[in-house]
């Protein structure tokens, strides 16, 4: 085996143990755990400017950010959605009774196919829920666009995409609401948390409202809330972590660019991963390649299994995919010969190792297991 100790696809940042029990005296001393304490809106404040968005709520957990979006929003039927995803992008929606409707995916940015949406769009559709998967932005003017057309609202899942910046403007700002997972295994993380970004401060109230239980005041409860809190102890562990984002990043392209010089010359290999340009700020949280059997030589599952026998953990994100999932393969939509390009990516899609703390020897012999 190359490796003695396993290699993971992400290794969480944390923050110097005694910076996190320092800030944790402070919460200690105020007893405020939760409930929309000082930490909590400061962590708010401060991702104002580093999602250089509007609005910002927090949450404890991504998946249920989404579905507080979804109630936000007031959607219902059907919403046009991507199937090559976390599955908790289409739960999100089937939690909130809607019916998902998978379009087909880009083969480039591998995300929903902005000119297979209109096709899709009936009666009963409320919404285009995108994804920008693995960081890449959706088509997100044209997506505008179809749901100006049709008056649809337009909610991203932006899980993979903290940090990313078009032209100067965060990814956060496009469309009614974006989601942001701070799950530990993403780049910027809260061990367990979630964001949701808008532009209406109109909503905001709203939000707010369905994130604790409707509460409006002590003896008043307008409407049908959940548990959506991030607590103190959350919100000081991200704090801190912002600080070290920059660094990780960093350190994450220096991997990137050792990658990519030993694979971009590797038949039958090609690099999903895209660095930055004058205009675009990339997310810095995958690194993912595509495995073109005929021309490798090998399919993406042998090479699966072959770094797996050295101790190296790539993962098949987003196999299977969701619309294949055994409660959602009996949709109208989920039948693979509508969904061809996102059934062949999922087949031939493979995330590697990817965090600043893998030095440039880690790289060379993780790729030495790919390149023949
Ligand atoms: C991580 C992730 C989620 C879920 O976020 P949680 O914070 O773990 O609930 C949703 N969508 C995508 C695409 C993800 O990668």
């Amino acid at each position: 085996m190359l490796f003695s100790q396993p290699i993971f696809v992400a290794k969480p940042i944390l923050p110097d143990l005694l910076e996190f029990t320092n800030s944790l005296s402070e919460v200690w001393a105020s007893h405020k755990l939760t409930n929309s304490g000082p930490k909590l809106k400061q962590l708010e404040f401060r991702l104002q400017s580093v999602l250089k968005a509007n609005n910002v709520s927090l949450f404890n957990n991504g998946t249920i950010a989404l579905m507080i979006a979804c109630k936000a929003l007031k959607l219902q039927g059907e919403v046009i959605t991507t199937p090559f995803t976390f599955p908790a992008t289409t739960h999100a929606l089937a939690w909130c009774g809607i019916t998902p409707v998978f379009c087909d995916i880009d083969s480039a940015t591998l995300n929903i196919d902005s000119s297979k949406i209109e096709s899709l769009i009936t009666t009963k559709t409320t919404a285009i829920l995108g994804v920008h998967v693995f960081g890449i932005p959706c088509a997100v003017n044209t997506i505008q666009e179809i749901a100006d057309r049709h008056g649809l609202k337009v909610i991203y899942d932006a899980a993979h995409a903290f940090g990313v910046e078009m032209g100067g403007q965060g990814i956060g700002t496009f469309g009614d609401v974006s989601m942001f997972s701070f799950h530990a295994t993403k780049l910027f993380h809260t061990a367990e948390g979630g964001a949701l970004t808008f532009n209406d401060a109109a909503i905001k109230e709203r939000i707010g409202l369905l994130r604790n239980f409707g509460i409006k005041s002590e003896e008043e409860v307008v409407l049908a809330g959940i548990n959506g809190k991030m607590n103190e102890i959350q919100a000081a562990l991200g704090l801190l972590l912002l600080d070290c984002i920059t660094t990780e990043k960093e350190q994450r392209q220096r991997v990137g660019r050792c990658y990519r010089e030993i694979l971009r010359s590797c038949e039958g290999i090609t690099i999903v991963t895209v660095f930055p340009t004058a205009d675009f700020e990339p997310s810095s949280q995958y690194f993912v390649i595509r495995v073109d059997a005929d021309k490798y030589g090998m399919s993406r599952d042998q090479l699966f299994v072959r770094l797996r026998n050295e101790n190296i953990y790539a993962r098949k994100y987003f196999y299977p995919l969701c619309s294949n999932l055994d409660c959602y393969r009996d949709l109208p939509s989920s039948v693979p010969y509508l969904l061809p390009v996102a059934n062949r990516v999922a087949d031939d899609v493979l995330v590697l190792p990817f965090y600043g703390e893998l030095t440039d020897i880690d790289v060379r012999k993780i790729c030495s297991v790919i390149v023949k």
